[in-house]
């Protein structure tokens, strides 16, 4: 079977007769065999999301199409979705080649097309030699293939994946991750993968969809949702630490566009120059840790004070007090200041972007930032 396409359309789901919206009208475009993530906090609508595609909750609104057909009103076993669980969903009392066959026996399928897939899933996913054990003695990623296992001999087109390594200790979960992958080279099947970690996001899928609120803040390549936010949930989420974002007035000054926040002031590039508003305009400066420079030389930036310092490994992070502003900068581990040291601290122009106060949109390409902002 080849692999299908999601498709959102406007989905929209609403508790206690629309008091709790919690998945706001999203618009997602998956194409086959492709993994996407669906990363946010908790209660951001992720689960609604995958409990929608696969059935268990009836959209208020919009629409949800696999192949371009509607499945909304189809009963869940019809859809050839499979979802997998946190928790793992399997019998611990039965051996593992019976939690394998359990839900085919009761679907009414034979013994031989029984015997074939439970085999053809035990060997992708490394469970051959375990069948005959009790559930009961596994540990928790042997579980974890266990329940997944279970949804793949279903043969399901899509399969829905709602943080299956969030119970897992680090190092299984770092093996996990390294099946997961195997597995989607394998069988290329269409995956949509929720979770809050954004390492796991990065490392599993093709195209990330971050969301907050019920909504997708931005739905783009991994690499693009780092470089380049959308918006400023986006970049206050990704990065470790995420980006500086600081609240203050856009102005024009002789010298071109510049950010000023009480004794802070940062120099825009000229890129700005044609789209300045009139007037002062409020918007939040954004600046990753990463593109910050410090020196000892006064003079040569912005006066800053360092209020602590955290090494890890190969660099630091440093946090500042910039007139009375927290920043956070990434610097070499060699040669880092000290804690309690005065410094200079650069803000390169070319590293900084804008983002609306009022809709947090990026508004470093494209329109007025008066008007949008
Ligand atoms: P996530 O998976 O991102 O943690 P959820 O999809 O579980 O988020 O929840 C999104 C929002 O919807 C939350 O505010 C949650 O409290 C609310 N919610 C989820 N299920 C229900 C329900 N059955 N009744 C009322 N509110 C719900």
């Amino acid at each position: 079977m080849t692999a299908p396409k999601l498709e959102l359309i406007g989905l929209r789901k609403e508790y206690d007769d629309g008091a709790v919206v919690a998945v706001d009208g999203i618009d997602l475009q998956i194409a086959p065999g492709e993994t996407v993530a669906l990363l946010g906090p908790s209660g951001c609508g992720k689960s609604t999301t995958l409990n929608m595609v696969v059935g268990l909750e009836d959209p208020s609104g919009g629409d949800i199409r696999i192949d371009g057909s509607s499945v909304v009103g189809v009963p869940p076993g019809k859809r050839n979705v499979g979802l997998v669980f946190q928790d793992y969903a399997v019998f611990t009392h039965m051996s593992v080649g019976r939690n394998l066959s359990f839900g085919l026996e009761v679907a009414g399928l034979g013994r031989a097309e029984i015997t074939q897939r439970v085999g053809e899933v035990a060997e992708l996913l490394g469970l051959g030699d375990m069948l005959r054990e009790k559930a009961a003695t596994l540990g928790g990623s042997q579980l974890q293939r266990v329940a997944i296992g279970r949804t793949l001999v279903t043969r399901p087109a899509l399969l829905l994946l709602d943080e299956p390594l969030s119970n897992l200790e680090a190092e299984a979960r770092l093996a996990m991750r390294r099946e997961l992958r195997r597995l989607q080279s394998e069988t290329g099947l269409t995956i949509v993968y929720v979770t809050h970690d954004q390492t796991e996001a990065i490392s599993l899928a093709n195209r990330i969809a971050v969301m907050s609120n019920g909504r997708i803040r931005q739905f783009d390549a991994t690499q693009t949702v780092y470089d380049d936010p959308a918006h400023v949930f986006v970049a206050g989420f990704i990065g470790s630490p995420a980006m500086n974002l600081v609240k203050g007035d856009l102005k024009s000054d002789p010298a071109g566009p510049v950010f000023v926040r009480d004794g802070l002031q940062v120099g825009l590039q000229h890129r700005f120059v044609d789209r300045m508003p009139p007037h002062p305009t409020r918007v939040v400066l954004g600046f990753r840790p990463d593109a910050v420079r410090l020196s000892d030389k006064a003079g040569t930036g912005l006066p800053g004070r360092v209020t602590l310092v955290a090494p890890r490994g190969p660099e630091a992070v440093v946090s500042l007090d910039v007139h009375g502003i927290e920043i956070t900068a990434i610097v070499p581990a060699i040669g880092r200041p000290d804690d309690g040291a005065e410094v200079a601290v650069e803000i390169p122009p070319e590293a900084c972007v804008l983002f609306s106060t009022e809709t947090g949109r990026n508004l470093s390409t494209g329109e007025p930032l008066g008007a949008a902002a």
